[in-house]
C-alpha cells in the first residue's frame, strides 16, 4: 500500500486546515489501499482529526513528542497529548530537528521507544549531509542513525516503524534525489530492518517531491511512499502529488 505523507511544518493554523480538508476532500476520495497521512503543527492536530474524521484513509500525527510522559517541559508535547489530539502517529528525527534544534540519535531512541510505548506508530526520518553524501558516507549515516533509533525495539516492534529516507541537502531546495539514488538507500534500509525483523515497514523517499517528479519515485518498487513538506500545503497541489503517484 503506498503512503503519501504531508509535513506542514509551521504552516496551517486550525481555521485553514480546515478549508484544506474541505478541497483536498472533494479531490481526492477514498480509496481501497489508500494511506494519506497528514503531520499538522500540534496547535491544528485535533481541527485536522476533525476535519477528516469521515475518511477511515486518512491518519493525522504530530511532527514531534518529547519522550518524557509529562513534566515541566515548556513547549513541548508529550505522546498522551498527541493522542489525545488524535495523533495516531509520530515524526521522529526529522532531519530539521536533528540538524535545527540540535537532536540526537540518542533522542530519537528515547522518542522511538515513548511514541510505541504510548500506542502510536513513529515515522523515522533518517539521512544524510551534503558533505556526508559527497564524502561518500551515506549509507554510513543512515545506518547509524537507523541502528541508533531501532536500538531495544523487538521484531514486532520494529515492525511498527516506517521510514522515511530524506536526504538533508534535498529538503526544501527544489533537489532531490535520483530514483536511482534513492532505491539504493532504500535497499540498504530494508536489509537493516529485515534484519530487525521489519522486514514488511514501509520505506517512504523525501525531499523536494511534487507533482512532476513523483510518478518517476513511486515508480520504483523500493520506495513505498513519500513524505513532502512544501508541495503538500495546497489541496489542489497535493491532490495532484497523490494522484499522480497513485496512477504507476
Ligand atoms: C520534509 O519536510 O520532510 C520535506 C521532504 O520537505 P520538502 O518536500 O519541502 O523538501
Amino acid at each position: 500500500m503506498a503512503i503519501f505523507a504531508a509535513n506542514w511544518k509551521m504552516h496551517l493554523g486550525p481555521s485553514e486546515v480546515r478549508q484544506f480538508a474541505q478541497r483536498f476532500s472533494a479531490k481526492v476520495p477514498p480509496r481501497p489501499g489508500q494511506r494519506l497521512v497528514f503531520f499538522p503543527s500540534a496547535v491544528s492536530v485535533e481541527a485536522a482529526t476533525e476535519a477528516f474524521a469521515a475518511r477511515t484513509d486518512i491518519e493525522i500525527g504530530c511532527q514531534d513528542v518529547h519522550w518524557e510522559p509529562k513534566g515541566a517541559f515548556t513547549g513541548a508535547t508529550s505522546v498522551a497529548l498527541a493522542a489525545s489530539a488524535g495523533a495516531r502517529c509520530v515524526l521522529i528525527g526529522h532531519s530539521e530537528r536533528r540538524h535545527v534544534f540540535g537532536e540526537s540519535d540518542e533522542d530519537t531512541r528515547r522518542k522511538v521507544r515513548a511514541v510505541l510505548d504510548g500506542g502510536l506508530d513513529p515515522f523515522l526520518c533518517v539521512g544524510e549531509k551534503l558533505e556526508q553524501r559527497e564524502a561518500g558516507e551515506t549509507e554510513r549515516v543512515v545506518v547509524r542513525q537507523l541502528e541508533a533509533a531501532c536500538d531495544g525495539l523487538s521484531p514486532a516492534e520494529a515492525g511498527r516503524l516506517v521510514i522515511a529516507y530524506e536526504p538533508v541537502w534535498a529538503i526544501g531546495t527544489g533537489r532531490n534525489a535520483t530514483p536511482d539514488d534513492a532505491a539504493a538507500v532504500h535497499r540498504t534500509i530494508r536489509s537493516v530492518l529485515t534484519a530487525r525483523g521489519g522486514e514488511s515497514v514501509p520505506i517512504l523517499y523525501g525531499g523536494s517531491v511534487n507533482q512532476k517528479n513523483v510518478q518517476a519515485l513511486m515508480a520504483r518498487p523500493e520506495i513505498d511512499g513519500v513524505l513532502v513538506g512544501g508541495a503538500s500545503l495546497d489541496p489542489d497541489g497535493w491532490a495532484e502529488v497523490v494522484t499522480f503517484g497513485q496512477a504507476v
